[in-house]
């Protein structure tokens, strides 16, 4: 069994949508298709929600409606039969109406989660009935009756493959079984997600739980680069990674993948392959077991970042300061990305700025706090990284005079990570991909 999964780009457009279906149908053996929404749909969904949330009913209308129309476009070019048109204009119109009535009454979280789910909802029914269309025989295999996540918000795998593996042997007679990224239920049954990017997520669940032989991630570029194509110009496809090295680079911030995408499939040894539908003969990237080992990979950045210190004149010699500094993040469900101490001050990263008041407050008990915004992690990550003679020179001449405000070294053998102010981040790719990259490969 394969699992293969779409982008939003990949069914963005009509004819890209066709594309894929070409692809699906090029490819033998029993497969679960997984689709984004059209490219663009979430966006225009959460930008209803917030004016929903913001009490412009007038902007949310008017939003919904241009949403609507480019559907109505997107189907008549879709389908080649009326009679298809019509079913398309069928499924369009039913997602509106209840879009609209969602809008119409009293906005709430649970209701937004809900509007979010609709972009998945049409691209897969979309899809399904284009399949239809062609004579290809296919079903779906809602989302909604096997994606689940718990009261934390974190995937429960077992349980989802406990759900999926009948489902998918009670549908043994087809080949092609549809389903939505994403979406999922949570605790209280309501409709959920598996936040922003979720549908690799969603490809690696499904994939671990009914052990596939391999998850496809389809998306417009050939593979995981060398470095963040958006803001390096010079960057390249990796042809192999480790499952640790593509975790890394995917929680530290590399776009092509949800951050937690490769858990899953890790857990049940099941490879990752990065393939782009717009050049489906390019290699790509293959994650998985085994790697070539010593060398600097990639390099990948995640902003949004806020790094506290807390200073202690007690720290000395003080067993049990650290403990009680986690405690306080523990209990506020905050994990922490980079720590470093010295005999007086641990400064530690965190992303997650819900409950930073409340963190404050508690950890001015321990000692004093300073706390600074808008930094960045830049993340360099290769196999055995850290036993590579004079890497961490390598980086630091490169880097010139960005000022580094943490580093991170040997923590795993894969991964070296620096903390910058968010402004130098640009600079720092670039000098970091000339230094690192133009020594490796020379
Ligand atoms: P999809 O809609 O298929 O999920 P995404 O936009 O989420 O696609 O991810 C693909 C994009 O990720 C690429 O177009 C690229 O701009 C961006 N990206 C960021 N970092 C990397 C990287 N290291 N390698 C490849 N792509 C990256
Ligand atoms: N449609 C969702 C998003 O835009 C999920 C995904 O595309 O992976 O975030
Ligand atoms: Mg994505």
């Amino acid at each position: 069994m394969l699992i293969l999964k779409f982008g939003g780009t990949s069914v963005g457009k009509p004819e890209r949508m066709k594309k894929v279906a070409d692809l699906v149908i090029g490819t033998p053996g029993r497969k679960v298709v997984v689709l984004s929404a059209l490219s663009g749909t979430t966006n225009t969904l959460v930008e209803i929600g917030d004016a929903l949330a913001g009490g412009d009913a007038d902007g949310a209308a008017a939003k919904i409606e241009q949403l609507e129309a480019y559907y109505h476009t997107f189907i008549k070019a879709l389908f080649s039969s009326e009679s298809y048109r019509t079913v398309g204009e069928e499924i369009v119109s039913r997602h509106f109406s209840l879009i609209r009535l969602l809008a119409a009454g009293k906005f709430n979280d649970r209701t937004k989660r809900e509007l979010l789910a609709q972009g998945e909802l049409i691209s897969t029914e979309l899809f399904f009935t284009h399949l239809n269309e062609r004579n290809v025989k296919s079903t779906m295999l809602p989302a909604l009756h096997f994606m689940s996540i718990d009261a934390d918000g974190e995937p429960e795998l077992e349980k989802i493959g406990e759900r999926l593996r009948p489902l998918v042997q009670s549908l043994e007679k087809y080949e092609i079984l549809i389903t939505q990224g994403y979406i999922c239920r949570n605790h209280k049954n309501e409709i959920d997600n598996l936040r922003r990017g979720g549908s690799d997520y969603t490809a690696s669940l499904i994939g671990a739980a009914v052990r596939a032989d391999e998850i496809q991630i389809w998306t417009d570029i050939d593979g995981m680069h060398n470095n963040d194509p958006r803001i390096v110009k010079k960057t390249f496809p990796i042809s192999e990674l480790t499952f640790d090295e593509a975790s890394e680079l995917a929680y530290f911030g590399a776009k092509i993948l949800h951050p937690s995408t490769i858990v899953p499939a890790q857990k049940y040894k099941v490879p990752v392959r990065l393939k782009n539908t717009m050049d489906e003969n390019a290699h790509g990237t293959i994650i998985s077991d085994t790697s070539e080992s010593g060398e600097i990979k990639a390099i990948a950045a995640k902003d949004n970042i806020t790094a506290i210190k807390i200073k202690s004149s007690r720290m000395l010699l003080a067993y049990g300061f650290l403990r009680r500094i986690f405690e306080v993040f523990e209990n506020h469900h905050t994990s922490i990305d980079m720590i470093s101490t010295s005999e007086v001050a641990v400064s530690v990263t965190i992303d997650d700025m819900s409950s930073i008041k409340q963190i404050c407050e508690e950890l001015e008990k321990l000692g004093t706090i300073e706390v600074d915004e808008n930094q960045t992690i830049v993340c360099i990550v290769g196999n055995k990284l850290v036993t590579k003679q004079d890497v961490l020179k390598l980086i630091f001449n490169s880097l010139g005079s960005i000022p580094v405000r943490m580093v991170s070294f040997g923590g795993s053998r894969n991964n070296i990570s620096l903390l910058i102010d968010t402004t130098h981040k640009e600079k720092a790719l670039n000098l970091l991909n000339e230094g690192l990259f133009d020594y490796t490969h020379a």
